[in-house]
């Protein structure tokens, strides 16, 4: 049995408690939301943070509003998100949330954890003893990256199932520190790099995702894994839409997970969706486009070539399914 380290725990009762405690505390502490992430990472000492600074007691985190927008609080757990009925019109955000690991875990696992889920790598993520067997790697305690030994940088990978779909939503994150809050567009909350993969800094604590009015859109989410009750995504494909009466695409935006240590959009999708219809040939010239962008190394489940070409057909199924196409049967594979 793999045991905790010791650490201490506060657990304060407000937002502006908990930043003056990371704030004094520095980069040996961390906040803890649901700890379905942190705390397997702690047992394998993959993160050994001194000073726990417990969000669950914070009634502010969990907070719910939508008037034009959507405002969520972090604490939210992936469980009340998926249930929720305002979450119709964020059809994308509701399907990943529900996707998102098992029943149980969703219920303890909150939206700001999964959102800054640390990155994953077959070979980071084991216990101590198994990577110090080969020396560590370049994440943690090691100076190789065992997946590209040339390579100077971590390529460690962004697993979050919410994240692309927020940043095909066009979200924002608010986070807060002693110094006051900021706001920062998803899709630039997250580095190219597997070890330093958030641009967030540790005295901040994000507080909510904001996202944008979705009037007239439709979206959906697509995730492959190995075992549909519970697994993490190997690729994750979050498309939305806004198209006019007549079918014609004003607006899209298609965004990856799990294809790099970052979920990032891709720009070669707006361009080949806006202007046109969902038709056959326009969803394969799309599914073609953003292929070319997913580019897996072999760090995680499967073998890679499969996993792009799998890219292909998950956003063809997404733009199929926005344009009105009853595909239960093929989700149900997934
Ligand atoms: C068996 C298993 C399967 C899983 N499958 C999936 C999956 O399919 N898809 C997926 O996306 N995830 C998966 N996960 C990972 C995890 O359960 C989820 O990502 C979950 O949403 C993490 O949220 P949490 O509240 O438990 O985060 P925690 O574990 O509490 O925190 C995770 C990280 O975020 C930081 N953090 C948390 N909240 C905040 C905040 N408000 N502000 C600043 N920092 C914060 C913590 O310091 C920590 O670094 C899986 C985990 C397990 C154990």
């Amino acid at each position: 049995m793999m045991r905790l380290p010791d650490f201490e725990l506060r657990r304060p009762r407000t937002l502006a408690e908990a930043a003056t405690i990371l704030a004094g505390e520095g980069p040996a502490a961390r906040p803890l939301a649901g700890g379905t992430d942190l705390l397997p990472n702690m047992k394998r000492r993959q993160q050994t943070p001194r000073v726990l600074v417990a969000l669950g007691e914070i009634p502010g985190l969990r907070t719910f509003t939508n008037g034009a927008a959507l405002a969520i609080g972090a604490g939210t757990t992936l469980a009340a998100l998926a249930a929720d009925t305002r979450m119709a019109q964020y059809g994308a955000l509701a399907q990943a949330a529900a996707r998102v690991a098992s029943p149980q875990l969703r219920n303890q696992a909150t939206l700001g954890g999964n959102l800054c889920l640390d990155t994953r790598c077959s070979y980071y993520d084991q216990s101590e003893p198994w990577r110090r067997a080969i020396g560590c790697c370049l994440k943690k305690d090691g100076d190789t990256c065992w997946v590209a030994t040339a390579s100077r940088r971590c390529v460690a990978v962004s697993s979050s199932d919410c994240a692309p779909a927020l940043v095909a939503l066009g979200a924002r994150v608010r986070l807060v520190s002693r110094e006051g809050t900021r706001e920062v567009a998803l899709e630039d909350f997250y580095r190219d790099d597997g070890m330093d993969h958030l641009v967030k800094r540790p005295d901040e604590i994000l507080s909510a995702v904001d996202v944008p009015d979705a009037q007239g859109w439709r979206s959906t989410y697509w995730k492959l894994r190995r075992r549909g009750a519970i697994d993490f995504p190997v690729l994750g494909v979050a498309a939305a839409v806004k198209r006019d009466t007549a079918g014609t695409i004003e607006a899209a935006r298609v965004a990856l997970g799990a294809a790099g240590s970052r979920p990032f959009l891709v720009p070669q999708a707006s361009e080949a969706l806006i202007g046109r219809t969902l038709d056959d040939a326009t969803i394969a010239a799309t599914a073609r486009r953003v292929a070319a962008r997913a580019k897996p190394v072999d760090n995680t489940d499967f073998e890679t070539r499969w996993r792009k070409d799998v890219a292909t057909q998950l956003v063809s199924y997404a733009l199929r399914e926005l344009r009105g196409e009853d595909l239960g049967a093929i989700r149900r594979r997934f």
